[in-house]
């Protein structure tokens, strides 16, 4: 018998699985709104999900999993082209939306159903087996058009163990959501992981530091969030100090999807008395590492590799880096039962990611003394080979974050005729603060060293971000 991905649907009881502002549903009820789902769409391939941030949708997702189907979770803000490319490549054959669905453009053919979460069912059907998908999630499209990656049960099941494990999840905890439904973050962490350790998920439909603030010095223990939800915390703890009171009454505070900037661990600590723990993974591999609840929380380290996972740092030349002295910069290369099968549709795709079973994650890395991981950036977007130099744009990010007028900035490279590419700073200033391009130049001479240094400063009103909060870097090189 395969073991079983959500096992509190199966013997439920009447604790509170999901909450969504005044609506829930205890496992029982859960697991026959499931088992209806599951009926509805029993024997089909695969089957596409519209991820409001609801709990039809959460309930969808659920349903589909016990019935064996793959479920491809849809961004509802996803523009035309991009949902024609996710049907057309996925091919659903039918897609759930939650009541007030209005039809898109892009969506052409495939038949629309509504989740009615007063259907409810039976008998959950038999599990299927390990190895058959259970998601299709689409990557955020950072370094190229969104590839659909096919998660087995497998992978789902192994990484949220070692995350328990690592975090010291149990049933007991409640864990505050604000993040959206169609992503490994939100989706798998923030809501399949609560619901197979039998706890309960309250998700806020949006963030807003106060109702963070209200969950957490309620029923909450545990709140999982991206960089921009730390920062306004941050922010909103500065002007009320309830807030970082309320907020420092959690057990766990995680953050992911993006690097948490040094600066922002550390005023979340200043301001609510906790260190957040960081974690590190991708669409491709849900997690591959991360701080323990035990374990040292340094900001800019995503801790050591989970349980189940095999880190290994690569040169250039794809000869594994040994030395562990926080210095030397190689790529990470993972494997184990985290990974994903393979791109849907794209065996040329999959095939390069892999080397000799490894994944190749594009994401640059030390290893420090003890094991811990620190991420310098992607090798697509965040390497800057300057004069001869490569540099990491966190550095310099984090080294212009410390600066007083910079509330939010992104470090590029540009061609440079002279330097082959030239550091380029993207900034957005602090409310009414002024400050000059030479100030910031010379505050990253100083505080790194000066080839470190940008040549251009850019300032913005804004950065281009998608919904998890991820700077949209392409946008700032080509845009
Ligand atoms: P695409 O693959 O389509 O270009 P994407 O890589 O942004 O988009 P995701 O799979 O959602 O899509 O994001 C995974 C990436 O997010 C990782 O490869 C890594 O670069 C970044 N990331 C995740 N967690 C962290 C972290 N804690 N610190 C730094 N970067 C992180
Ligand atoms: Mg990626």
């Amino acid at each position: 018998m395969a073991p079983v991905l959500l096992p509190k649907l199966h013997e439920p009881n009447d604790s509170e699985a999901l909450r969504f502002g005044s609506r829930a549903l205890n496992y029982r009820e859960l697991a026959c709104v499931a088992a209806g789902i599951a009926e509805q769409v029993a024997g089909a391939g695969r089957i596409a999900v519209w991820a409001t941030n609801s709990l039809e949708t959460c309930a969808a997702v659920v349903g589909g999993l016990t019935a064996g189907v793959a479920v491809v979770p849809i961004n509802p803000k996803v523009g035309k082209r991009e949902l024609a490319h996710i049907l057309g490549d996925s091919r659903p054959e039918v897609l759930l939306v939650p009541p007030g669905f209005q039809a898109p453009e892009g969506l052409g053919e495939v038949p629309v159903r509504e989740i009615d979460l007063a259907v409810r069912g039976g008998q959950l059907p038999p599990e299927p087996d390990e190895g058959e998908p259970a998601l299709i999630v689409y990557t955020s499209g950072t370094t190229g058009p969104p590839k659909g990656v096919v998660l087995p049960r497998r992978a789902i099941r192994a990484n949220l163990d070692a995350l328990a494990e690592a975090w010291e999840w149990t049933a007991r905890d409640v864990l505050v959501h604000a993040l959206p439904l169609f992503h490994v973050h939100g989706l798998i962490l923030g809501a399949l992981g609560p619901l197979r350790l039998g706890g309960a998920v309250h998700h806020l439909g949006r963030f807003s530091s106060a109702a963070v603030a209200e969950e957490l010095a309620g029923p909450a223990t545990m709140m999982f969030g991206v960089p921009t939800m730390y920062h306004r915390l941050a922010d909103d703890a500065e002007r009320d100090p309830e807030i970082g009171k309320a907020v420092g009454r959690a057990r766990l505070l995680v953050s992911g999807s993006a690097a948490l900037p040094a600066v922002e661990h550390e005023r979340i600590e200043r301001l609510t008395g906790l260190r957040v723990v960081e974690r590190y993974g991708m669409s491709e591999t849900i997690m591959n590492c991360g701080v323990r609840a035990d374990g040292d929380r340094r900001p800019g380290y995503v801790g050591r590799p989970l349980a189940g996972v095999e880190l290994k740092l690569v040169d250039e030349r794809g000869e594994e880096i040994t030395v562990s002295d926080d210095e030397t910069v190689g790529e990470i290369l993972v494997r184990g039962s985290n990974l994903f099968s393979g791109y849907l549709n794209r065996p040329d795709a999959t095939a390069q990611a892999f080397v000799d079973g490894w994944f190749r994650t594009g994401d640059m890395a030390t290893r420090a003394p003890d094991g811990y991981i620190r991420i310098v950036g992607r090798k697509a977007t965040d390497i800057i080979k300057s004069g001869g130099y490569k540099i990491g744009a966190g550095e310099i990010e984090n080294a212009l974050l410390e600066h007083p007028a910079v509330a939010e900035v992104a470090v590029t490279g540009e061609p440079d005729a002279d330097l082959g590419e030239r550091i380029v700073a993207w900034v957005v200033r602090a409310p009414g603060q002024e400050v000059a391009e030479q100030e910031l130049v010379d505050h990253v001479a100083r505080l790194l060293t000066p080839h470190k240094r940008p040549r251009v400063v850019r300032f913005l009103d804004a950065l281009p971000r998608n919904e998890m909060g991820k700077v949209q870097k392409k946008a700032l090189r080509y845009g």
